[in-house]
């Protein structure tokens, strides 16, 4: 489809002059995501700057069916942000001021574009916290953030993103303004609304600013790099470091041998931390109030683990380096697989203590079907959460391998079905994974969905073709 061009310069006439583009090399960036996974097409490129040109921005989509696809940092994962039919692209990335920080109240409202790292720098310059943090934050934006109710590696602390908010700013489909942007803790005032738009992939309203909650900053941290020898290991050694921190472990993920051995191969100016190989690892942190020995703490922890054999060995970081040199052979394990090939991705959650199983369920029915294919799992363990990632067989013919993306899909999500799991823990469903719901969640569940789809966007103009199955 095209855009209609009396729209488009009305359109254009909104933005203002410093706020649209059609210039095809300038749109280019905004049309791929990083994995070169998705690729859509758009002629106009809207970049506003204040809430009420998003209001009048969307009124006019509206009025005249005009699909529009809002777009943050465009880091998302599962195409959610790509305009796949010529729809016009919104970047929000202009809407980037810190409207307030309230250091005693504990919150502050960011618009947005704001980038993850400038909120976190924002509360740090504040003598606050903000606890959202993922290896995106440099580029991803806090609407992208709300919109795909991100997780990250606090969640086990502090909840996703959902849990980090106080207020929203939405724009409706039809351009009205729906100020739910409060700072209180407490509002029991009937429905809860902002939480429709969290997560919502942009389906269901334009997110133009945020009231987030803002933490003390936590006086300690102690970082570990542990060796284990399975993932059952992993699971009784977040329980017993959970029993001896009293519930101050904010960070626990899972790290498979092969996975640091592609990060090893791939980054520069990475170590592998221990000296002898183990099939797997974690990296664990725990954050408590100054003047406690964490330390201590975790040495004890660890020292009492590894004598009940659930660790075989283990350093903790001594300083901010190290700490960051740990962080960053966790944070490459998604980017050090592009040089070995294709890798077909899975985001799924699960009862935590089923996770063993699970994986070995999972490697050995896709091993199954395809010889020599080799599973990655990584990632935040300690809230259920496994990226199973599969990379080609070493050698192998990359288009033939990524071609079974969906068999492979179908195999691993079911077996997550069966433990009781979320085929989609915290990327979203955007458009790889909007169909798989219709197999995978109940039909009342979907209907609902539909039903408020439609209250809100009943023209169905904002970001089509995301999150619900289409219809036969
Ligand atoms: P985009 O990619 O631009 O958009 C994402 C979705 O939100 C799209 O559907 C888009 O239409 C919609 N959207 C964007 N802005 C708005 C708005 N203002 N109003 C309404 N809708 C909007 N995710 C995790 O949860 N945990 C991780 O640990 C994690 N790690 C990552 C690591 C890397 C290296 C990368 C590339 C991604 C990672 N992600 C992770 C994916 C994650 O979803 C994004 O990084 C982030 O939350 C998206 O923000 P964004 O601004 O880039 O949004
Ligand atoms: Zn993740």
């Amino acid at each position: 489809m095209s855009i209609a061009p009396t729209i488009a310069v009305k359109l254009k006439e909104i933005a203002g002059p410093h706020g649209f583009s059609e210039d095809p090399a300038e749109i280019a960036p905004h049309l791929e995501e990083w994995r070169s996974k998705y690729h859509g097409h758009s002629t106009l490129l809207l970049k506003p700057s204040h809430t009420e040109q998003v209001s009048q921005i969307l009124a006019l989509c509206n009025e005249s069916n005009t699909p529009i696809v809002p777009q943050g940092g465009n880091t998302g994962l599962v195409g959610g942000q790509i305009p796949f039919h010529g729809e016009v692209l919104l970047s929000l990335a202009r809407m980037n001021r810190i409207r307030t920080v309230d250091a005693h109240g504990m919150s502050l409202i960011a618009e947005a574009g704001v980038i993850l790292a400038d909120v976190q720098r924002t509360a740090e310059d504040a003598g606050r916290y903000f606890p959202l943090s993922l290896a995106a934050e440099g580029s991803c934006t806090i609407g992208g953030n709300l919109s795909t109710n991100a997780g990250g590696v606090n969640v086990l602390r502090y909840g996703n993103t959902r849990e980090l908010v106080l207020g929203l700013e939405v724009v409706l489909a039809d351009g009205r303004v729906l100020n739910l942007l409060r700072t209180l803790r407490k509002d029991n005032t009937g429905y809860d609304l902002k939480q429709l738009f969290i997560g919502a992939e942009g389906t269901l309203g334009v997110i133009t600013a945020a009231a987030l909650k803002l933490f003390p900053v936590p006086g300690i941290r102690t970082t570990a790099f542990a060796a284990i020898t399975d993932p059952e290991a992993a699971v009784a050694l977040l329980s017993h470091l959970q029993d001896e921190t009293g519930g101050l472990i904010s960070a626990f993920e899972l790290i498979p041998r092969i996975g640091l051995e592609f990060v090893l191969a791939h980054m520069p100016q990475t170590a592998d931390p221990l000296s002898a190989p183990s099939p797997w690892y974690v990296l664990t942190e725990a954050a408590g109030p100054r003047g406690m020995d964490m330390h201590g703490v975790i040495e004890a922890s660890l020292a009492a683990a590894m004598e009940a054999g659930l660790v075989r060995d283990a350093t903790i970081a001594q300083n901010e380096t190290q700490r960051a040199q740990f962080w960053r052979l966790r944070e490459s394990l998604s980017e050090s697989q592009k040089p070995e090939g294709g890798s077909i991705k899975h985001d799924v959650s699960l009862p935590i203590a089923r996770i063993p199983e699970f994986l070995a369920r999972a490697s050995a029915a896709v091993i199954a079907k395809v010889p020599g294919a080799r599973p990655v799992p990584f990632g935040h363990i300690g809230d259920g959460n496994i990226h199973f990632n599969i990379s080609v067989p070493k050698g192998g013919d990359n288009a033939a391998f990524l071609a079974q993306w969906e068999t492979v899909n179908r195999i691993v999500h079911d077996i997550v079905r069966e433990f009781g799991g979320s085929i989609s823990a915290e990327h979203g469903l955007g458009v790889m994974k909007h169909n798989e719901i219709a197999r995978y969640k109940g039909a009342d569940e979907i209907a609902v969905m539909q039903a408020l789809k439609r209250t809100l966007d009943p023209r169905n103009i904002l970001n089509p073709g995301k999150v619900l199955p289409d219809s036969d």
